[in-house]
């Protein structure tokens, strides 16, 4: 079974220490969501897990090789990343769009069959094919994260890493994506995501890590991730948990 992992992991930017002694280990096949404040780190652990950041001490390995040792198109075939912004720059065709997720596959002679199965089936599974042939700059936020996602799908990676992939989205299509997450990770995918919405990530969540403050507050099932005593060191706010007629329901009460 694949895992991806972090071995103490440090990442300091000029002098500020933005992660420190960040140790993880992921297993494919589940849905792992990294939940913490603003500005704890999430976004620059999820790039180091992806192999688009590079720590400044510690390692992050793949099975037992180290991603620093994968050449970036082999990195690419197995771990797809999903960047927080949905900005697209240029005016292209949503299924051109989708296309660049085959890069890392295709040959010298182009596409082939199996090119264009994969973004059919990428498309499918974000269901974005009604938007094929529209400009992406002409979508909204919401139709554009979902091509985003098609993108990432389309290389049919082994992991999938997404940086806030639900903001944006309303409940309907933020219901779809997590619903699409899930089929993902039952098909053997590593699916790791940063979430703000708490109840979501409970209730999307196989297991939930809580950074704060550049360190990881706990790494627990979502039963016992986000206890009130976690959601105060980690947010300063007073929460407590309730069981919703659709999950967990997390109520913020005040700041603390
Ligand atoms: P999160 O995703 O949890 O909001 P980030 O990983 O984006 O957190 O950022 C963590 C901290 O690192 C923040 O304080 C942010 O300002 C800082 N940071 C991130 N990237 C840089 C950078 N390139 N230069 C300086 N500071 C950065
Ligand atoms: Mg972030």
């Amino acid at each position: 079974m694949s895992v991806l992992s972090c071995t103490d992991l440090r990442v300091v930017i000029g002098s500020k220490t933005i992660l420190s002694g960040v140790s993880l280990s992921i297993e494919v096949g589940r849905i792992t969501v990294i939940v913490g404040p603003n500005g704890a780190g999430k976004s620059t652990l999820l790039a180091c897990l992806a192999g688009l950041r590079a720590p400044t001490s510690g390692s992050v390995a793949l099975e037992e090789a180290a991603l620093s040792q994968l050449n970036p198109r082999a990195r690419a075939r197995r771990i797809a990343f999903l960047p927080q912004t949905s900005e697209i720059a240029w005016s292209v065709e949503a299924r051109t769009l989708v296309e660049l997720g085959r890069i890392p596959f295709i040959g010298a002679r182009g596409q082939s069959a199996e090119d264009r199965a994969a973004v059919d089936r990428a498309m499918a599974a974000a269901h974005v094919e009604a938007f094929e042939h529209r400009i992406v700059d002409t979508l909204s936020g919401g139709e554009r994260a979902r091509v985003l996602i098609a993108r990432a799908l389309a290389g049919e990676p082994e992991w999938l890493l997404a940086d806030e992939p639900l903001t944006g989205l309303d409940p309907a299509h933020q219901l779809d994506a997590a619903a699409l997450f899930r089929r993902l990770a039952d098909q053997g995918v590593g699916v790791i995501l940063t979430l703000h919405d708490l109840s979501l990530a409970l209730r999307l969540a196989d297991r939930i890590v809580v950074l704060a403050d550049g360190g990881i507050l706990a790494d627990e099932p979502p039963a016992t991730a986000l206890t009130p005593e976690v959601l105060k060191r980690a947010y300063g706010v007073e929460a407590t948990l309730t069981q919703g007629p659709g999950g967990p329901l997390i109520d913020v009460i005040r700041r603390v």
